[in-house]
This record gives structure tokens, sequence and C-alpha cells, in this order.
């Protein structure tokens, strides 16, 4: 696959008087992000991400390190937490058994909650809100799926409104800038 042009950088250095030492106490506090203190920096999560073949920048085992170094700024504001393509490879290779998705979802919420959320991923929750299915749905499809008698797409999405509203996502804010 060729390597995509565009890259994009974390700060080049950083001061140790800069981290965050609550940052990793405050990640592993999640039942799901328990197994980080696992984490040997092998690099064999990177090295099976397909993220991380097109942006050789998006690193598994960086952010990883990042997290347990106590980089909390620069983590939960940087926009490749929500890259990953939930494919779960860094998780079915790891040879410490890190769940590094699940890891990766805690730092999306807690970067929800600081205000990082990029704005097309609440634009796609208040359609999910809407319509209760993630993607719009377009005339031509629903006709040509009565055309080939498929069963209309029913939709919950009186239901899925409560589950969200009851998770608080609806009130989340989108990033006003890219930081
Ligand atoms: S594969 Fe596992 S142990 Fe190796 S760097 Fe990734 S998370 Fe850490
Ligand atoms: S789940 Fe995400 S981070 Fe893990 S290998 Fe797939 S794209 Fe990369």
């Amino acid at each position: 696959m060729n390597k995509a042009k565009k890259t994009f950088k974390f700060k080049e250095t950083i001061s140790t008087l800069e981290f965050d030492y609550g940052f990793k106490s405050d990640v592993l506090a999640h039942p799901d992000a328990q197994g980080l203190n696992a984490c040997f920096s092998c690099g064999t999560c990177s090295a099976g991400c397909p993220i991380h073949e097109i942006f050789p920048d998006y690193s598994p085992k960086k952010l990883a390190k990042m997290v347990r170094l106590g980089m909390r700024k620069e983590v939960l504001s940087s926009s490749y937490i929500w890259y990953c393509a939930t494919c779960h490879n860094c998780e079915q290779r790891c040879p410490q058994n890190v769940k590094f998705f699940s890891i990766l979802n805690v730092l999306k919420n807690m970067a929800a909650k600081k205000g990082y959320a990029p704005a097309v991923w609440i634009e796609q929750t208040k359609q999910v809100m809407e319509t209760g299915i993630v993607f719009a749905t377009e005339d031509s499809w629903v006709k040509k799926r009565k055309a080939l008698s498929l069963r209309s797409l029913k939709v919950y999405a009186d239901k899925i409104r409560r589950i969200i509203g009851k998770t608080g996502i609806d009130k989340i804010k989108p990033r006003i800038s890219s930081v």
C-alpha cells in the first residue's frame, strides 16, 4: 500500500516536567484499560495496524507509551485517537494481551468529555438518534430494496434515543478547532 503523503506529527520534543503523572492512573481506573501496564513497547500492535500503514505517525505503541508517560493533553487533544478502524488486530496480536482497542475507547470517552470530540462524530450520533441507523437512507436504496423484495429497514429510533440519552452522549459538544 502506498504511504499517504499527508502525515501528522505530535510535538517533537517534550519536557518531562510537562508530564501529568495522574493521567495513567485515571486511564487505568477504567476496567477496560487495566492491561496497559503489561505493555512492553514491542510494537507488534503498530506493525499489524492498517491505519499505521496509511498514516505512519499513527501508532498504537506510541499512544500506549504516551499514556504511560502522562502526556494527557497530547493524547486527549490528538486527532489520532479517532482514526482507529476498529479492526482489533492490535489486540489479537499483542503478546501481552493488552486490549489496546478498549484502551482507545477509554481515551475517546475522556477526550469527548474534555471537548475534543470531532464534529463529524457528533453529527453521526445525531443521525443515529434521529433515524436509528448510522448512515442516512436514500430513496434509491428504499426503492431498490422494495424491488428486490427485501424487508423494509425498520428503525427503533425512539428506543435508541432513550439509550443514547442515558449515556449522555447527546450532551457532548464537538471540538471547536483542531488542536
Ligand atoms: S503489541 Fe502489546 S505489548 Fe507490544 S507495544 Fe502493542 S500494546 Fe504494547
Ligand atoms: S483496532 Fe484500531 S488501533 Fe487496533 S489495529 Fe485496528 S485500526 Fe489499529
